[in-house]
């Protein structure tokens, strides 16, 4: 029987997992994504944060690096699990379910801090895309592709880095981006005389054998002429999209509705961050803060 568990490791979940082990309360916390810090992490790691009250301005990234620090500091209090996604919550006679991909727990009290959601990749939007096991969204190494035709979609940073990655390791690395200006930073791909930058393209049709893709169809969104590339590889940086789930809690607007302790319509669940759903609620780092002072005073009564 666990005394908390977090579900979501985003900055306000990890802010919540730093006060319990300020207040020496034991338990878990599930992050479904590999990386902790929710959005700050997902959509703005470089951006800067200048209204966190009492810290001097400082990047998204560096802010999480700043948490995660903190919540390591304690080794016996909350325990993180990374690539564990909460399923379901239920109230049982002996406490509260949690069930995740990986396995059930029971806890007295539970923090839901899940914000905007999981997020899943953007696709292409070609008809099945996600069928083709050389078709990726996510690049984590890049040995796999030694020598191989590298295809990489997308404008972000991560797509240039991507490409950066790959041609570490092979000379046939294609980047194709919709658009001639590209959002992310150009300069890191700019001196790479073996990466090969096609735009403004977009991906219309697959070629197929078995369960591969051998050539992609482009589209040149100036001139409407088509062209095919071959490739051994193609990935796909389009982004994520947000994922909300609510298990069954009731709703206020696009929130979980809490009460002014912040616990939900479950006794011993609590919600904070950008779920909690309350009048004049502000998705905002600042509120989620505070919002996880109040749950875990909260939750210190109920526990001990
Ligand atoms: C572009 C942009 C810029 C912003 N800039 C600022 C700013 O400068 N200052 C400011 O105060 N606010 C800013 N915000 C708002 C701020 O990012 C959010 O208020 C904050 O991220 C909310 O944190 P959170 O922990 O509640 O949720 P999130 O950051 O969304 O984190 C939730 C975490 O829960 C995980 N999760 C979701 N479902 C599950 C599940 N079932 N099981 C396990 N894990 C799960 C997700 O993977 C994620 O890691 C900005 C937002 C955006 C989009």
């Amino acid at each position: 029987m666990h005394e908390l568990i977090i579900v979501g490791g985003g900055p306000i979940g990890l802010y919540a997992a730093i006060l319990a082990n300020k207040k020496g309360i034991k338990g878990l916390l599930f992050e479904s994504s590999e990386v902790l810090g929710g959005q700050l992490m997902e959509l703005y790691p470089e951006k800067e944060i200048v209204d966190i009250p009492e810290i001097p301005m400082t990047t998204a990234k560096d802010y999480i690096d700043h948490l995660i620090m903190q919540v390591n500091k304690v080794k016996d209090g909350i325990v993180i699990h990374t690539q564990e996604k909460v399923l379901g919550i239920a109230s049982r006679k002996t406490g509260i379910e949690i069930k995740t991909t990986k396995d059930t727990y029971l806890t007295k009290t539970v923090i839901i801090a899940t914000g905007l959601g999981v997020y899943v990749p953007r696709k292409m939007g070609l008809p099945d895309e996600d069928k083709y096991s050389n078709i990726l969204y996510s690049l984590k190494s890049v040995n796999h592709l030694r020598d191989k035709r590298v295809v990489i979609m997308g404008g972000g940073d991560s797509a240039l880095d991507w490409a950066k990655m790959s041609s570490r390791v092979t000379k046939h690395v294609t980047i194709v981006h919709r658009r001639n200006e590209f959002r992310g930073d150009y300069k890191t791909i700019q001196e790479i005389s073996t990466i090969t930058v096609k735009t403004p393209f977009i991906p219309v049709t697959l070629a197929v054998e078995g369960s591969i893709v051998t050539a992609l169809e482009l589209e040149n969104v100036a001139t409407s002429e088509h062209e095919w590339i071959k490739g051994d590889f193609f990935f796909v940086n389009y982004g994520h999209i947000p994922m909300s789930d609510f298990f069954g809690l009731e709703r206020l607007g696009i929130g979980a509705k809490v009460d002014e302790k912040m616990m939900t319509s479950l006794p011993g669940v609590f919600a904070i961050g950008d779920v909690a759903g309350y009048q004049g609620k502000l998705k905002r780092l600042a509120p989620g803060l505070t919002e996880a002072k109040i749950a875990i005073n909260e939750i210190i009564k109920r526990i001990k």
